[in-house]
């Protein structure tokens, strides 16, 4: 005889009344996780234990973009630590009002190369879908931070013409699903658009532009896991850490689970002034990540856009850098050097002349 019903429904013990679901709720746990991101500055401070009075241009940068972090990456940060690496991505500072010359809304050109609503062709064999334009964090340095998504984004459940264009273009190998982040879209609406994408047979692999698995690791659950790393497409992983410290837990975790998967796992970073522009930080960056199955991929040159120029490291520091890595790495740990320039044929390499 089957158990009694009544053994299943019992609410388990131990379990808190904020861990529950209300009868019938299924927003997945990531969701609620991001519903409880913190999007006040002034609450961005205090859970720091930082005064906002000393915090100037807390309220002016929140004003041009809004202040997102969720609890889990909060989490990682050190209290009282105005100067904290991972809070210095995500702090707003009176900075983001200047003007500086050569810092402009859309520094990379996207908006000149739209080939059809969200669908951004500038390189060979690849193409770039704007899926959505929200993500899980707000980063100051983010070039996107001005990108007109609402005019742009191919998300308005409608794939169609991008999808018709992959068609066309047998050229195509490859798409990349950017945003804002594809992954804070629902399961149900990626799994649709990769069953769409892998119904084009010149297709070969769909990569993923995503901060999520280390920014919101909850994101990394069994719905996730029930469409990622199948299907006829290579799935490749391309995340977003700038700090060791972005690796740890409760990040960990979730990269092993994306390990088990056989998940093609690479990392971007940007490199940031005051964040991870000296010798050890980077070097314990592609530790950290190989250390989670993580190899790296790009170490880019800030794109100027306006409001970001405190960030920006000169061109001369950052190939001293790239040398340091070079000395100091295996080859196989050390990024690649790009800047994007609009106009060329893919990132353009930086070599410090080795
Ligand atoms: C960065 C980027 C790509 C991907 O370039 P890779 O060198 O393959 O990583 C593709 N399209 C656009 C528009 C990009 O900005
Ligand atoms: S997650 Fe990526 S796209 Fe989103 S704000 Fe940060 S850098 Fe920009």
């Amino acid at each position: 005889m089957p158990t009694k019903p009544i053994m299943i429904t019992r609410t388990p013990r131990g379990t808190q009344p904020s861990d529950r679901t209300h009868a019938g709720d299924t927003t997945p746990l990531w969701q609620q996780a991001l519903a409880r991101a913190i999007r006040d500055p002034v609450t961005l401070a205090r859970e720091l234990e930082l005064d906002p009075a000393h915090l100037p241009g807390l309220h002016a940068g929140h004003t041009l973009f809004r202040v997102r972090v969720p609890r889990s990456y909060l989490a990682r940060m050190r209290k009282a630590d105005p100067q904290d690496p991972l809070l210095l991505q995500v702090l707003p500072q009176q900075q983001e009002s200047e003007e500086h010359p050569g810092f402009v809304a859309d520094p990379v050109g996207d908006h000149d190369a739209l080939a059809a609503p969200g669908l951004v062709h500038k390189y060979h064999g690849r193409v770039l879908l704007l899926t959505t334009g929200a993500c899980a964090v707000h980063c100051r340095y983010c070039f996107r931070r001005e990108f007109p998504y609402a005019e742009h984004n191919a998300s308005q459940d409608d794939w169609a013409p991008a999808i018709a264009y992959i068609h066309a273009d047998t050229s195509i190998r490859e798409v990349i699903l950017s945003g804002g982040d594809p992954l804070s879209l629902s399961d149900r609406r990626l799994a649709d658009l990769v069953r769409r994408l892998e119904a084009i047979p010149h297709l070969e692999r769909l990569r993923i532009h995503t901060r999520l698995p280390v920014v919101l690791p909850e994101r990394v659950d069994e719905q996730l896991l029930s469409w990622l790393g199948k299907g006829r497409l290579h799935h490749v992983l391309v995340l977003h850490a700038n700090h060791p410290r972005e690796f740890a837990d409760p990040a960990a975790p979730a990269l092993a689970r994306l390990q088990a998967r056989g998940i093609t796992l690479l990392n971007q970073a940007v490199l940031l002034a005051g964040i991870n522009d000296d010798p050890d930080t980077l070097c314990e960056l592609q530790e950290a990540g190989f250390r989670h199955g993580v190899l790296p991929y790009y170490l880019h040159l800030l794109d100027r856009t306006r409001g970001t120029a405190h960030f920006e490291v000169t061109e001369h520091r950052a190939l001293e850098l790239h040398q340091a890595l070079h000395a100091r790495l295996p080859g196989y740990l050390v990024p690649r050097l790009v800047r994007e320039i609009p106009g060329e044929p893919g990132k353009t390499p930086r070599w410090a002349g080795l």
